[in-house]
């Protein structure tokens, strides 16, 4: 099964999705460090969720964790009135995204039994108290100092074990520069194995087919997460690079979404795209460049259906 927001589903219920998006952010310190970084007009992104839903859009996984913005009961809202799915994260952003410092605090053992919590029982909200809310995700953000700093090191470790005790996935947020393999082996002297992982951004951080496959051999997928974030990649450059995984016979481990912004969605200020830009767009860029049907159902469907699915 799959946990969304607000009810579970069997993973054969989840068609198109997107494992890495960013449809609802409260005005808060992800604002102060980037504008584009605040999605708060319920009209709006409900309007992206309908339009996701029309172009055949199913499943979105909102990628803003545990006290960096996230609201779930507007996630749920929002869910319920599109008919999209919406996966809810636990765990941790960057430091710079935190709203509530306080976290930086707490206990280890506290942050597990958080992390923990919000995925079996519910999370708190708007302090209201526990919702019936879940999370169905959990997120690390490797900064460039994850393996120094405390703070760091301490959240690592807490949401290594919250994903041990739940079964839940683990998303990871990656930064220029960071060892991945160095990532994937934490986790797995954890015992938290590469199946469960899905790591971020690598079309953007490390723009290199052949060290992508090296991280694939571990048995982790990637989530390609810049596509059409033009100020990163190019279209082209996000083509050959999935040309190369297509030749390698690698689609099984990829999945495809867009990591959007208020710049980058059409009802807040985007001219040319929206959540739907995948389905819309891109897939028909796919096909011309020969890729197959199944094949784009992979990263489309079958991926995130495993990725997503809890043991
Ligand atoms: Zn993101």
């Amino acid at each position: 099964m799959i946990r969304t927001v607000w009810k579970d589903i069997r993973s054969k219920e989840a068609g198109h999705t997107q494992c890495h998006e960013h449809i609802w952010l409260k005005r808060g310190a992800s604002y102060k460090a980037n504008h584009a970084l605040c999605m708060d007009d319920r009209e709006r992104s409900l309007t992206e969720l309908k339009d996701y839903y029309q172009a055949g859009g199913r499943l979105i996984v909102d990628a803003q964790p545990t006290g960096c913005g996230r609201d779930v009961a507007m996630l749920a809202e929002l869910s319920m009135e599109s008919g999209v799915f919406i996966v809810a994260t636990a765990g941790f952003h960057k430091k710079e995204f935190f709203d509530d410092l306080l976290l930086f605090t707490w206990p280890e053992e506290d942050l597990v039994r958080l992390y923990t919590k919000e995925i079996e029982v519910g999370i708190e909200s708007s302090g209201q108290g526990s919702s019936l809310y879940r999370a169905g995700i959990l997120k690390a953000a490797a900064d460039r100092n994850w393996q120094t700093d405390p703070v760091y090191q301490k959240l690592f470790e807490a949401v290594a074990k919250a994903a041990g005790l739940t079964g839940a996935p683990v998303m990871i947020h990656t930064e220029k520069g960071n060892d991945i393999l160095r990532i994937v082996h934490w986790f797995q002297e954890r015992g938290i194995s590469p199946e469960k992982l899905l790591i971020c951004h690598l079309d953007r951080t490390h723009y290199d087919i052949d060290y992508h496959k090296e991280v694939l051999a571990t048995g982790c997928s990637l989530c390609y997460d810049s596509i059409h974030r033009l100020k990163y990649v190019s279209e082209q450059e996000e083509m050959a690079l999935l040309c190369a995984i297509k030749q390698s016979g690698l689609t099984g481990q990829v999945v495809l979404s867009l990591d959007t912004t208020n710049q980058r969605l059409r009802s807040y200020y985007a001219e040319d795209m929206g959540l739907d830009y995948i389905l819309t767009d891109f897939l028909p860029q796919l096909r011309e460049h020969g890729f197959t049907d199944q094949e784009i159902r992979q990263m489309c469907t079958t991926n995130a259906r495993n990725i997503l699915n809890f043991a």
